[in-house]
């Protein structure tokens, strides 16, 4: 209160009193005041109106007017004043005294015995205390103003366990009203009586309880909820009854169910999913560890053409047959046992307690005879089929993830053999999978440890004898299984990607020796270079081929692309944009392995290929099978009829040649005449027969006399429309 002017106001009759209250306060050192004085008891209330008093010092008695001090008292309280009221009197009157300090007087002083001091400590105290009562009250405020407006229940009980507090949110939730449930049993609010006592207990032994509980609203219905609870102390550390904050978390429950739900099944089919089904898988593994008589299998299905249908019918179509699948599995099914989708087309099954092949095969067997009633997909009768691999004795395996690709091996191999079957895993295949993830391993370094070689094996001009072309051949030096062919490899290398790297390994050394020859003398060698389908899906391709070109020095037209019949009828669109830009680069195409697949040779009209080369299936039977031989014949017309050269390869025989010379067919490649053979090899094979050439000079046999001691012709037939 230092260095404040506190507002006063006397209301007292005698005016002498006035004179001795001035004198009084003027007394007072420790704060300044001002003083007002009003006489009468209207002029008082007036006074009151204003509000401007930081004190009251009312006379008890107002000369003959029946109005006393006290209700001027009233009058501050019922205006909600704040400032606090002393009650003066000419004489000591303990009822007075009493009433005014019941009615909330601060103090009540005897007129004779106020000394300034006296008067100082009370309007100091009366002050302060006002002050007090006023942060109490605000602080009193605020808690009720929480509890009110609190979105968590709150709900109090005194130490008989009767309710004392039920605020809106636990009226909302609950369903009760807080004046019904006031003075009730905290008990009546909980699911479970003993879950009840239970909690109560602990919080009564002066420990908190945080933690979720049952609760039972009005009507019955029991709801989930998070309760912090504690002994509920008075001012005085006196336990006076228990408090509890309390939140409803059905909702959040639900959404935790629903979220553990959606992490764990697939959400076209409600199956579970992957994670699920590797989850059971490792517990159920984990279990036949310490259980002999744990035992499972393990079915893996893919679908067979179900990218076909997706394609053809709409994704739409796709996702509800692959519901309607998903529901016919599990009819297939006992309930024991899990089916869950992988995604796409891919499901796996588990049974569980079924190992031996008997039980595996039969459930196998049935799902197959399901599948072939056709599905009814808006409007479309759908008939698929699927592929099954099975891995018995699950119990055995010591990670989820060794069954499934065991069971994904297995299936692949029920695809291979026709589809529509399953397959069951056998140790074989085991060793069989684990060589090739060596082999993979061996693979992706094989061409940083030089292993890699390329054979060459001379394509040669059926009218001049001469060679015109070398196809590069890989081979794989590997270090333990020595000579590996492609076919070992190849099929592999596209599997992993690694295709990407080895491809560009061939072209690089390919174009680099026949840059070598060409510097050589034999500049009218073009070297072939077999390409993967991968290899086509980086559109960088016709631009990495142009920089290994350039940086070789070789005639862009001296080297030839070698793609599959198979490969290109497959991903027509993709394709024709790299032949285009490869065109435009004057590198020349050949179709492989051509008369296998089911392209019609009217197909080539639209494809940049100057040259086809009929597959050796086709070859291999020409002298002895007339069907061979009349497709063979129209494969040759029909190829001309489009200015398309024809290269026949895998010639063996001596007739093979014969016939196909008769067909006008260009070019041969094969056993009869050359082998795939070292680089070297063919160096020193065009050093003989450029040899030959000068020694027999003019010497041209019609006679064909292959390999060793050819009699060669001055200069051949440049390769593919040269
Ligand atoms: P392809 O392109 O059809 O190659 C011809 C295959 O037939 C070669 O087998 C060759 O050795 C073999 N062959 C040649 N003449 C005869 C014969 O008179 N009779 C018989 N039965 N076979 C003969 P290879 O070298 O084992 O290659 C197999 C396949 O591997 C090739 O078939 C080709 O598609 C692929 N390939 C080879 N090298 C590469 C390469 O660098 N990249 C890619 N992507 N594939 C390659
Ligand atoms: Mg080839
Ligand atoms: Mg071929």
């Amino acid at each position: 209160m230092d260095n404040v002017r506190i507002k006063i106001l006397l209301a007292d009759d005698d005016e002498d009193d006035y004179f001795i209250t001035r004198e009084l306060l003027s007394e007072i050192l420790i704060w300044k005041s001002e003083l007002d004085w009003v006489k009468t008891y209207d002029e008082a209330l007036n006074a009151i109106h204003t509000k401007q008093y930081d004190v009251y010092l009312f006379d008890y008695r107002f000369g003959s007017d029946k109005n006393t001090g006290l209700d001027l008292l009233h009058e501050v309280i019922a205006r909600d004043c704040k400032s606090p009221v002393i009650i003066l009197t000419g004489q000591g009157d303990y009822r007075v005294d009493t009433e005014a300090i019941r009615t909330g007087a601060s103090d009540y002083l005897i007129k004779e015995q106020i000394t300034s001091y006296l008067l100082e400590k009370s309007i100091r105290h009366a002050i302060e205390r006002k002050r007090a009562e006023e942060a109490t009250t605000s602080a009193k405020n605020y808690t009720e103003y929480l509890v009110t407006c609190s979105l968590d229940m709150i709900v109090a009980a005194n130490l008989n366990l009767e309710i004392t507090e039920f605020n809106p949110a636990a009226e909302k939730v609950f369903g009760y009203t807080k004046s019904e449930i006031l003075g009730k049993s905290i008990h009546i609010l909980f699911a479970s009586s003993i879950e009840s006592q239970k909690v109560i207990e602990k919080i009564l032994k002066g420990k908190t309880f945080s933690g979720e509980i049952n609760k039972k609203k009005k009507d019955g219905q029991i709801f989930s909820s998070f309760l912090s609870a504690s002994i509920l102390q008075d001012i005085h550390k006196k336990e006076i009854g228990i408090v509890g904050i309390l939140r409803d978390i059905t909702e959040r429950n639900h959404l935790i169910d629903q979220l553990r739900y959606n992490a764990f099944h697939d959400p076209l089919t409600s199956l579970p999913n992957r994670n699920l089904f590797m989850e059971r898988l490792e517990r159920l593994i984990e279990h036949a560890k310490r259980n002999k008589n744990s035992l499972f299998s393990v079915l893996f299905l893919d679908l067979d053409r179900f990218k076909t249908i997706n394609d053809s019918l709409g994704h739409l179509s796709g996702d509800k047959l692959l519901i309607l699948i998903a529901k016919k599995l599990k009819e297939c099914l006992r309930k024991a046992d899990t089916v869950s989708r992988f995604g796409g087309d891919e499901f796996a099954i588990l049974l569980d307690g079924v190992d031996d092949a008997f039980n595996a095969k039969f459930v196998a067997e049935r799902i197959l005879e399901d599948l072939k009633n056709p599905f009814l997909v808006n409007g479309h009768r759908i008939v698929i089929s699927a592929s099954i691999g099975i891995v018995l004795k699950g119990e055995l395996y010591h990670s989820p993830e060794d069954i499934l690709r065991d069971a994904d091996t297995v299936m692949y191999q029920a695809k291979t053999l026709g589809k529509a079957r399953y397959a069951i895993f056998n140790r074989e295949m085991h060793d069989t999978a684990m060589n090739f993830l060596q082999l993979e391993n061996d693979l992706r370094h094989a061409i940083e440890r030089s292993e890699l070689e390329l054979y060459y094996q001379p394509i040669v001009s059926l009218t001049n004898t001469e060679i015109v072309a070398v196809e590069a051949l890989a081979r794989w030096q590997h270090p333990q299984r020595g000579l590996l062919l492609p076919d070992q490899f190849i099929p592999l290398a596209e599997e992993t990607r690694v295709i990407d790297n080895i491809g560009y390994w061939v072209i690089q050394n390919a174009c680099t020796q026949n840059k070598l020859w060409h510097d050589m003398g034999f500049s009218n060698i073009t070297v072939t270079v077999n390409i993967s389908v991968i290899q086509f899906e980086h559109k960088e391709l016709p631009k990495q081929i142009g920089t290994i070109i350039k940086n070789t020095g070789l005639p862009a037209d001296a080297f030839e692309l070698e793609i599959t019949e198979s490969s290109v009828m497959e991903n027509k669109g993709v394709i024709l944009e790299i032949f285009k830009e490869l065109n435009k680069m004057k590198i020349h195409l050949m179709m492989d392995d051509f008369g296998i697949g089911f392209s019609s040779i009217n197909s080539l009209k639209h494809l940049p290929f100057s040259t086809l080369k009929i597959d050796r299936s086709l070859i291999l039977d020409i002298d002895t099978n007339s069907d061979a031989t009349a497709i063979v014949k129209s494969i040759i017309d029909m190829a001309h009829s489009l200015k398309i050269k024809v290269v026949a390869e895998g010639v063996e025989t001596q007739g093979q040649l014969e016939l196909l010379r008769s067909y006008r067919c260009d070019y041969i490649q094969g056993y009869l005449l050359y082998s795939p053979m070292k680089a070297e090899e063919i160096t020193n094979l065009l050093r003989q027969k450029n040899k030959q050439r000068s020694d027999i000079k003019n010497s041209i046999t019609s006679e064909f006399t292959p390999l060793r001691g050819e009699k060669g012709h001055t200069r051949g037939h440049d390769f593919c429309n040269k």
